[in-house]
């Protein structure tokens, strides 16, 4: 998987950092299609997964973290384990490329009542995916309605402290 679509970087002047209290600024729709497709996974006792895209900008405070869109595609799921199905990452990587001036800034999956904790597993796919450059791992778990947000850094698991946004924000 790349570790990025594309290095763009948003203007600084044109989306300022709204909060900050914050390190990643997620769109309420984004949040809604997670917890919906974690939900009609839940119905058939799988787990869901899919990316997160957005942009990534830099202030005097750091890195912080536009979060606009979630893209998936098939999965192979069950209830303790999910992955992209091999053949349909093409499909899904040309869709991404129609966004060139977006990047994945994060990737969620759920836990079906283990709660929102990172595995082994999940901490890997994070250091292979994103190292120490800014992108989180989402968590959502429907039995529990839990979500939560991380980073791993120097191996270290992290809260993410993120805030939502209406569409009028
Ligand atoms: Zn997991």
């Amino acid at each position: 998987m790349p570790k990025v679509i594309s290095s763009h970087r948003c203007i600084l002047e044109k989306y300022p950092r709204p909060s900050r209290d914050a390190s990643a600024f997620i769109f309420k729709g984004v949040i809604d299609n997670i917890k919906l497709h974690a939900e009609c996974g839940k119905i058939v006792d799988q787990e869901v997964m899919g990316l997160i895209i957005g942009s990534v900008c830099t202030d005097m405070i750091g890195d912080y973290i536009w979060a606009t869109e979630t893209v998936t595609s098939s999965l192979d799921a069950d209830r303790v384990s999910v992955r992209f199905k091999e053949d349909s990452l093409e499909d899904m990587f040309k869709l991404l490329s129609d966004l060139p001036e977006r990047r994945i800034v994060g990737w969620y999956h759920s836990h079906l009542g283990e709660g929102s904790r990172l595995s082994q597993d999940d901490i890997l796919m994070q250091e292979r995916l994103y190292g120490n450059d800014p992108g989180f791992a989402l968590i959502v778990d429907p039995v529990n309605s839990t979500i939560d947000i991380f980073s791993v850094k120097d191996g270290k698991v992290q809260k993410t402290h993120a805030a939502i946004l209406e569409p009028d924000d």
